[in-house]
């Protein structure tokens, strides 16, 4: 799992993440759902090592990961427009981190059959990123993540990008998935029903802080805060 213990981070006199204390289970997928600029995806970065805490420390399946550089913490990650290689095919967007790793080509190969298989997208693997639908692509950049079998999978609105209708689809998917994979997941939203629906657990984040953490039957039935009443709201 993961452990925030006291992080913050400031940009100028900005304070982004305000002394978060956190535990993502392992195995778990966890939804940060908060407003724009609460700092959800700051945290992420944090997590990730893409940003560094001005104080607080990061443990990753229970080893200090805060001086830790973003390759040696073996974390895959998928943004919103995750740019996949333009001029690789989804298999060698899939192969691309194990082949920087130097794996062996028969287990590369098989590795890629697998990931294609569960993500779906057999048979579409010697297509190029532009011969693919918005949510086929995020797919494909899920499983480029997954390849290198992570220990820690961070999404930072992977389905914000697309239509209604494709989004709510691949919450289903991505559900499914993580029930097969159970990678530890931290999974950033500001969507509460996309949280409510996907999430093991729901860390609601205000200005910074975390305001409240629990199920998602938790946080709807029992809101900590006047915030959380009003952002959760009745789903509509
Ligand atoms: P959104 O839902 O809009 O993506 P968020 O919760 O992910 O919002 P963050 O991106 O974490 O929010 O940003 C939190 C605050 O920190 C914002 O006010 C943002 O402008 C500020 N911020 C983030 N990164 C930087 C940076 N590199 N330099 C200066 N300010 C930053
Ligand atoms: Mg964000």
């Amino acid at each position: 799992g993961i452990l925030i213990q006291d992080v913050s981070k400031r940009f100028g006199s900005f304070q982004a993440v305000d002394q978060v204390n956190l535990e993502v289970k392992s195995g778990s997928l966890v939804a940060l759902l908060g407003p724009s600029g609460s700092g959800k995806s700051t945290l992420l970065r944090l997590i990730s090592g893409l940003e560094t805490p001005d104080v607080g420390r990061i443990l990753i399946t229970g080893e200090d990961a805060t001086d830790r550089s973003v390759q040696d913490r073996n974390i895959g990650f998928v943004f919103q427009h995750y740019a996949l290689f333009k001029h690789l095919t989804v298999r060698q967007n899939i192969a691309f981190g194990l082949e920087i790793r130097k794996a062996k080509t028969t287990r590369v190969r098989q590795r890629v059959e697998e990931l294609l298989d569960l993500v779906q997208l057999s048979g579409m693997g010697d297509r190029y990123p532009s011969q693919l639908s918005g949510g086929q692509r995020q797919r494909v950049a899920l499983a480029r993540a997954l390849a290198v079998e992570p220990k820690v999978l961070l999404l930072d609105e992977p389905f914000g990008a697309l239509d209604a209708k494709v989004r709510k689809d691949l919450r289903v998917w991505l559900r499914r998935l993580h029930d097969e994979v159970h990678v530890t997941t931290v999974f950033v939203t500001h969507d509460q029903e996309e949280a409510m629906e996907v999430s093991d657990e729901i860390v609601v984040m205000n200005k910074g802080k975390v305001e409240q953490v629990g199920t998602p039957a938790e946080i709807y039935d029992h809101p900590a805060s006047a915030f959380v009443m009003s952002f959760i709201g009745p789903v509509n």
